[in-house]
């Protein structure tokens, strides 16, 4: 494993459990300003289709946590993703 940044062969290799945040929260004028419009309006483009996607195939879930392998160059501290295993 070569870095990419300086191209140094001190890389070390971490499995690293990566937790995607479901939810975000958001404040309170968030809401009241965009909150409510976009909600409808990704419900309405995204949630919709998105149901009758799931509707009409048969494939499992999406998951939700992963381990990544993560790069960490010893030189010079460049951090990159090497590969996704999803668990499910
Ligand atoms: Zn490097």
């Amino acid at each position: 494993m070569v870095c990419r940044k300086c191209g140094s062969e001190n890389v070390q290799i971490q499995a690293v459990n990566k937790i995607k945040l479901k939810t975000q929260h958001k404040g309170i004028l968030w809401w009241i300003l965009i909150g409510w419009w976009w909600v409808f309006f990704k419900w309405l483009f995204l949630t919709i289709p998105a149901l009758f996607f799931k509707i009409f195939s048969h494939k499992k879930q999406r998951a939700v946590n992963k381990v990544v392998s993560v790069a960490q160059c010893q030189t010079c501290g460049a951090r990159w993703e090497v590969r996704k295993i999803a668990i499910e």
